[in-house]
């Protein structure tokens, strides 16, 4: 393992020891509720419009494997500020990322720190932990209640 993966480990570690924005948030301007049964990830995600149509705050609660909870935690962090059209476009990095379509050193991207998941497609069983967040805000957005990735 390179010494890259091990700080890319690390980063998965410690937002699942520590999510961020791990809270409900009553009267969000969307919800929706993910699972992955393969795995039993299971979140809700809360997103919080402002008149300007920029997200004001997102979090998520439920249970989930380390690489669900870290990417769900990360991805709120990284939503937040951002217009529902970035936050689309982001999503759609991040899920051609975590498929291996989209290498971060090459491919322009506005993904950041979320480049620590570029390595999940050489494990397939994973990649849908790590897309169950990023699908269920896009839904959440649609306004769609409850989504699974199966
Ligand atoms: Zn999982």
């Amino acid at each position: 393992m390179s010494a890259l993966d091990e700080l890319y480990q690390q980063v998965i570690i410690e937002h699942n020891r520590k999510p961020r924005n791990f809270r409900v948030i009553e009267n969000a301007t969307y919800v929706a509720e993910g699972f992955n049964p393969i795995c039993g990830d299971h979140f809700h995600i809360y997103i919080v419009v402002g008149d300007d149509g920029c997200i004001e705050d997102v979090a998520f609660d439920g249970k989930g494997c380390a690489i669900s909870k870290a990417s769900a935690s990360m991805m709120t962090q990284a939503l937040i500020g951002k217009s529902e059209i970035e936050a689309r476009q982001l999503f759609a990095e991040f899920n051609s990322l975590a498929k291996g379509d989209l290498d971060p050193d090459k491919d322009d991207n506005t993904l950041g720190k979320l480049a620590v998941f570029s390595g999940i497609w050489k494990f397939p069983a994973r990649v849908k932990c790590a897309v169950l967040a990023w699908h269920t805000a896009t839904s959440a957005l649609d306004e769609v209640d409850i989504v699974s990735t199966e």
